[in-house]
């Protein structure tokens, strides 16, 4: 692995916590949900008041779509990034969403709490630096085809600038399955707790890209040790203007949430293998 002054695990003693708002990431698990777009200011505010009801800790939606066709939905931009505050001021939730040019991180930084770099910008490295530059927290999302050392060398690129409040965020990789949007590389979940002090979220919603495999993602990442998830929840999946197969309705996400909060409990019980530490920490 080539050098990682910055985000490997010796470097610094303990793990890197990152305050927003009465959240602390690292320490308290973090749960984001939302849409995968901001449709419209009544779409997101259902969403908003849903997902805080099940008891996520930050709302997501995205404004700036990075979609493969250039005739898809793009986002409705800078409206989109209003109704997302709007909604998350209205219910008491911080917001992340996605920037996709360093042109628009001042613009986005306005109305974000947290600014979300997409897979396929991970090694846009001019939209590293410029988020780097700034000190809002940055989730750092896996390339699709990236390894885990490219990954880490672009959290390297967002640090190296001054910004220590990197999230990473492990959203499955290509691999020869077709079934399956991606592959969740659960392996990578509790690698990177070995590697870095960074913390790591995992989002099952785009690994898989089907509902009915999200629960099960979502739970099998916290025992690797996750310290947050983060799940497509939209209030009519069907009518969806993007990703409409693989977002929960709310109450599959409040089901859900019963079952990652008894996860949490068991393995805050176990004694032996104990995923919120590392090899060296716990003796085995
Ligand atoms: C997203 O989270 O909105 C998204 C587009 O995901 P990814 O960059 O992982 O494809
Ligand atoms: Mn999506």
């Amino acid at each position: 692995m080539q050098p990682l002054p910055r985000s490997r695990k010796e470097t610094k003693g303990s793990r890197t916590k990152i305050h927003v708002n009465d959240l602390v990431i690292g320490d308290d698990f973090l749960v984001i949900a939302g849409p995968c777009a901001v449709e419209s200011e009544a779409q997101i505010m259902e969403a908003a008041f849903a997902v805080k009801q099940a008891g996520a800790n930050m709302l997501r939606g995205g404004a700036f779509k990075p979609r493969s066709s250039p005739y898809s939905f793009q986002g409705l931009g800078e409206k989109a990034l209003q109704y997302l505050k709007q909604a998350g001021q209205r219910v008491g939730l911080p917001v992340i969403t996605e920037v996709m040019d360093p042109r628009d991180v001042a613009l986005v930084s306005a109305y974000a709490d947290v600014l979300q770099i997409g897979s396929r910008n991970m090694q846009n490295f001019s939209l590293l630096m410029e988020v780097g530059r700034t000190q809002k927290p940055v989730m750092l999302k896996r390339g699709l085809c990236a390894t885990m050392e490219e990954w880490l060398a672009s959290a390297e690129y967002i640090m190296k600038e001054g910004n220590p409040n990197v999230i990473l965020c492990e959203r499955g990789i290509r691999s020869i399955e077709t079934y399956t949007r991606n592959t969740l590389d659960v392996s990578a979940i509790a690698a990177i707790k070995e590697l870095t002090h960074l913390p790591i979220v995992s989002d099952p919603s785009h690994a898989t890209g089907r509902t009915e495999l999200v629960p099960p993602m979502a739970l099998s990442s916290i025992m690797a040790g996750c310290d947050g998830l983060m799940i497509e929840v939209h209030p009519s999946p069907c009518d969806a203007l993007c990703d409409e197969k693989q977002q929960l309705t709310p109450k599959q996400f409040a089901a859900l949430m019963i079952d990652v909060n008894e996860t949490l409990a068991l393995r805050k019980q176990m004694r032996r293998y104990h995923p919120e530490k590392t090899q060296d920490e716990v003796k085995l």
